[in-house]
């Protein structure tokens, strides 16, 4: 029989994930049994989120319905917990851990079941690192200096002292991931949680890393040099892949993130990978042309000025400007001139140019 799970919820069909969660919590705490609520609601409830609260269970029940439930236990991509319905369920413990608190004893959970996942990967870190000008643009090498949790280097990671006898841990078989089966009111809850013997390692030490206090990891300062890429830009950042935090016990370190920040130069303004600069000219350098110098990140450029140069004219070097940082090339330097008109003349200089009578 086909059940209308997003009526359960209270939702719109359309709602999105954080609206169903929302939904899930409210509805969950209001008939909840231990507060009097109403135990088959409660189940209803659960049931529904725990189809719509999964994308990929949703996707199929958005398709072919509830009634897929008995047909298809067992295959597909719905396993074992789909299946499970008719006499027990399974709880997703993340979504109700911190709200069933007081729950707990009734699912054999203990407080904060959600982080109960094993060794958790290290964090991913960012530091902002400010560059000159020329720097991004020529690209450099600099030393970098940050604190993070190290991997401990006397035991490795694993916590464990380098002498201590390393045995299988008796309570999961090695597995690290417990399963408890328990009759409640709810019906038979299966829950797999993390070995709180072994934290879900799988094997236990007769004895604790000294250095680390079986952390297997200890927060310390590096310094590291870095290659800053030639034309690296503002705000871009560069992984430094593993430098994060060490992870827990030995899992894989996150990495560290530098946002570049680039100081500004006197001279030379950059657009993506172009460069700006104005320069002065006299009115007679415009009138009969002339050649000058121009600096450009990579020296002095001499610049053909034709006669006839207009006041704000801009001329484009090309390939003059910045290296691109993905792909060859380079972008251009654009060069805006100002003619200067002259604010005093004397009286020769007067007569010359109305002379000129143009
Ligand atoms: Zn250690
Ligand atoms: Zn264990």
């Amino acid at each position: 029989m086909s059940k209308d799970y997003y009526k359960d919820l209270g939702v719109d069909k359309n709602a999105n994930a954080d609206e169903i969660k929302t939904a899930f919590r409210k509805k969950a705490h209001e008939h909840h049994p231990d507060k009097g609520g109403d135990e088959a609601k409660f189940k209803e409830i659960n049931e529904a989120y725990q189809v719509l609260g999964n994308a990929e269970k949703r996707k199929q029940y958005d398709q072919f319905g509830s009634s897929f439930q008995n047909g298809q236990a067992g295959g597909g991509s719905y396993g074992q917990g789909f299946g499970g319905f008719n006499g027990g369920m399974n709880i997703n413990m993340d979504d109700l851990g911190d709200i069933f608190g007081g729950f707990g004893d009734i699912f054999g959970f203990g407080g904060s079941s959600s982080s109960q996942r094993g060794p958790e990967k290290g964090r991913d870190l960012e530091m902002s690192l400010a560059i000159d000008f020329l720097d991004a643009v020529h690209g450099t090498e600099t030393e970098i200096t940050f604190p993070h949790l190290k991997k401990c280097s006397v035991c490795q990671g694993s916590g464990h002292a380098p002498d201590a006898k390393i045995t299988s841990c008796s309570t999961c078989k090695g597995s690290g991931r417990v399963t408890r089966m328990q009759r409640t009111i709810l019906g038979a809850v299966q829950t797999q949680a993390t070995c709180p013997d072994c934290q879900g390692e799988g094997k236990k030490a007769s004895a604790d890393c000294k250095h680390c206090h079986g952390q297997g990891r200890i927060r310390e300062t590096e310094s590291i040099k870095v290659k800053i890429p030639a034309g690296i830009n503002q705000g871009e950042s560069i992984r430094l892949a593993g430098y994060g935090d060490a992870g827990e016990k030995g899992a894989a370190s996150g990495d560290l993130f530098l946002r570049i920040r680039i100081n500004a130069h006197a001279n030379f303004k950059r657009e993506g990978d172009d460069i700006h600069t104005q320069t002065e000219i006299s009115m007679v350098q415009a009138a009969l042309g002339d050649t000058i110098n121009v600096d450009t990140i990579s020296g002095n450029f001499k610049l053909k000025i034709p006669e006839g140069t207009q006041g704000q004219t801009i001329f484009r070097l090309k390939s003059k400007g910045v290296p691109h940082l993905h792909g060859r090339g380079q972008g251009d330097h654009f060069v805006r001139v100002k003619v200067l008109i002259p604010k005093v003349l004397n009286k020769k200089q007067k007569d010359l140019l109305s002379q000129l009578n143009l």
